[in-house]
C-alpha cells in the first residue's frame, strides 16, 4: 500500500507537469476539465442530463430551486449490439431516447439546456468540447475515439431533426460526481466512481496544473479528471497484480489497459471472485470439484452476488445459499463451500476498499485542506453493504487525523446514492445521481 500511494503521488505530479518526457511516464491522463467552479446552490432552473456509459444510460430532467434538484429519470439502455457497433448508432440511440423522453413528459417543444455526463476518458477543449479518447467497459465500438462526443450527439440529433436541445456541458461521471457532491456540502473537492469502471476528479490549484497554458483568470482551479481507471497500465502497479487479476486482462476487451479498475470494479470483480473459484474447484478444494460447466462460464458470477454474500451473517447465509442456487451448485456446496465462499467475496471487497481509500488519501493529503469529503457514487459502490463503511475506515488509517462517519472532521466519504435521505433535513434533494 505504501508503494502504490507513492506511485499515485508521483504519477500525479507527472500528469500534470509542462515537460513532455514527465508526463509520459505517467499512466495517469490528469486532464483538465475547463471546470473551474464548483456548485454553491443558487443553481436555479431546468435542465436536462445524459449519463452515459456505465450500467444504465438514463436521461434526466432536474429542476433545480433554491438549493433543491428534483429530478424524474427513465433509463433506456443500449443492448450490446449498440455498444460493439458504429459510434452513430450509439449516439442515434441517445438522441432517440431523448425524444422519447420529450415526448413522454409532453416537452417536445421546448429547448431546454443539457449536461452530458459521457463516462469516458476524454481530452476537453472547452467545457461542451471533448474528444473521446478510448472507449472502455462494455463498450468497445470500433470508430468514435478522437471525435469530438459533443459533435456526435448534435449530429445524431439534427439526423432526426424533431428534437431541440442546447448542449452546454459535457464531462466526465467522475467530475459529475464532484459537482454533484459541491452542491450539498461545500467541502467535497474530490469525487470517486465504482461502477462498472473506476474514476476518481478533483479539484486542483491552477499553479499546479504546469502543462496546462491557459490565462490564469480567477478563479484559479480546474477539475482534474484523474482517469485513474487506466492507473498501471504502464507496468507500475505489476507489483500487486495476482495470477487472477493477469487471467483478467488476458480476458478482457481492453488487454493490456484499464489495470486499475480491473482490480476491483464491477465490471470484473463477479469474475475475479469467479476465477478464484474455478481454481479451489479444479483442485478439488470446493464443491466436491464439481459444477464447473457454469462456473467455468465468464460472466456467470455477476458483481451483485458479491454484494448479496456480504449482506449475509454467520448466523444467516440464506442469500450465499441463492447465488450458489443461481450458479447450480446447490447439490454439491456443503456449509464449508459457503464458508469459504463468503471469506473470498469479503477479502476481494477488503482488497477494493484498501486500494480505493488509499489513493483517496494521497489526494486529501496532496490537497492540504483542513477538512475534505469526498463524493462517491457508481453501482457497485451503492449495493455493496460494506464498501462505503470500509473505503472510510481504510482512508482513515492511511490519513491519520480522520474520524470515521463524523462529517465534521477530515476527511470524509460522502455517499451520494443516499443524499436524499442524509441530507433531507438541509431540505436539499438530489434524486437519482
Ligand atoms: C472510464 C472513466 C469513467 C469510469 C467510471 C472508466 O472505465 O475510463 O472515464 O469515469 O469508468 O464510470
Ligand atoms: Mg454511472
Amino acid at each position: 500500500m505504501s508503494r502504490l500511494m507513492a506511485t499515485m503521488d508521483t504519477e500525479m505530479t507527472q500528469g500534470l507537469s509542462d515537460d513532455p518526457e514527465e508526463r509520459r511516464k505517467t499512466s495517469l491522463q490528469m486532464a483538465p476539465s475547463y471546470i473551474r467552479s464548483l456548485l454553491d446552490g443558487t443553481e436555479d432552473g431546468d435542465f436536462l442530463a445524459l449519463d452515459l456509459g456505465g450500467t444504465n444510460f438514463r436521461v434526466l430532467l432536474c429542476k433545480m430551486c433554491s438549493g433543491k434538484c428534483r429530478s424524474i429519470s427513465r433509463k433506456y439502455n443500449l443492448s450490446p449490439e449498440t455498444r460493439s457497433g458504429p459510434a452513430a448508432g450509439v449516439f442515434d440511440h441517445v438522441a432517440e431516447s431523448i425524444y422519447m423522453f420529450l415526448k413522454e413528459e409532453n416537452m417536445l417543444d421546448q429547448k431546454l439546456p443539457l449536461g452530458f455526463s459521457f463516462s469516458f476518458p476524454m481530452e476537453p477543449l472547452s467545457v461542451r468540447r471533448a474528444v473521446l479518447t478510448t472507449w472502455t467497459k462494455t463498450f468497445s465500438c470500433p470508430d468514435g475515439v478522437g471525435e469530438d462526443v459533443v459533435d456526435m450527439l448534435e449530429s445524431a440529433i439534427s439526423r432526426r431533426g424533431d428534437i431541440q436541445v442546447d448542449v452546454v456541458v459535457v464531462l466526465n461521471d467522475a467530475t459529475g460526481t464532484l459537482l454533484a457532491g459541491s452542491y450539498v456540502d461545500h467541502t467535497c473537492h474530490i469525487g470517486a466512481i465504482m461502477g462498472t469502471g473506476s474514476n476518481m476528479a478533483y479539484l486542483e490549484k491552477l499553479t499546479n496544473v504546469k502543462k496546462w497554458d491557459q490565462d490564469f483568470d480567477e478563479p484559479s482551479q480546474v477539475a482534474i479528471d484523474v482517469e485513474w481507471g487506466a492507473f498501471g497500465d504502464n507496468g507500475s502497479l505489476d507489483f500487486l497484480k495476482t495470477d487472477f487479476d493477469r487471467a483478467i486482462d488476458a480476458h478482457s476487451h481492453h488487454h493490456g489497459s484499464f489495470t486499475f479498475e480491473k482490480l476491483f470494479s464491477g465490471h470484473y470483480v463477479g469474475d475475479l471472485l469467479r476465477l478464484i473459484l474455478v481454481h479451489l474447484t479444479e483442485r478439488g478444494l470446493m464443491f466436491q470439484g464439481r459444477g464447473l460447466d457454469k462456473l467455468g462460464v465468464w460472466g456467470s458470477f455477476k458483481a451483485n452476488y458479491i454484494s448479496d454474500i456480504e449482506k449475509d451473517t454467520d448466523k444467516n447465509v440464506t442469500r450465499t445459499w441463492r447465488v450458489l442456487e443461481a450458479l447450480g451448485l446447490t447439490c454439491v456446496a456443503s456449509d464449508d463451500d459457503v464458508a469459504i465462499l463468503r471469506y473470498l467475496a469479503s477479502a476481494v471487497s477488503i482488497r477494493a476498499a484498501q486500494i480505493v481509500g488509499a489513493c483517496l488519501s494521497v489526494v486529501t493529503r496532496r490537497s492540504k485542506r483542513t477538512r475534505s469529503t469526498v463524493a462517491m457514487d457508481g453501482s457497485h459502490y451503492r449495493y455493496h453493504p460494506k464498501l462505503q463503511h470500509m473505503i472510510s475506515a481504510w482512508l482513515a488509517h492511511y490519513v491519520p487525523q480522520t474520524t470515521v462517519n463524523n462529517l465534521t472532521c477530515s476527511p470524509s466519504v460522502l455517499p451520494l446514492g443516499s443524499l436524499n435521505r442524509d441530507r433531507a433535513y438541509r431540505g436539499i434533494i438530489v434524486d437519482h445521481f
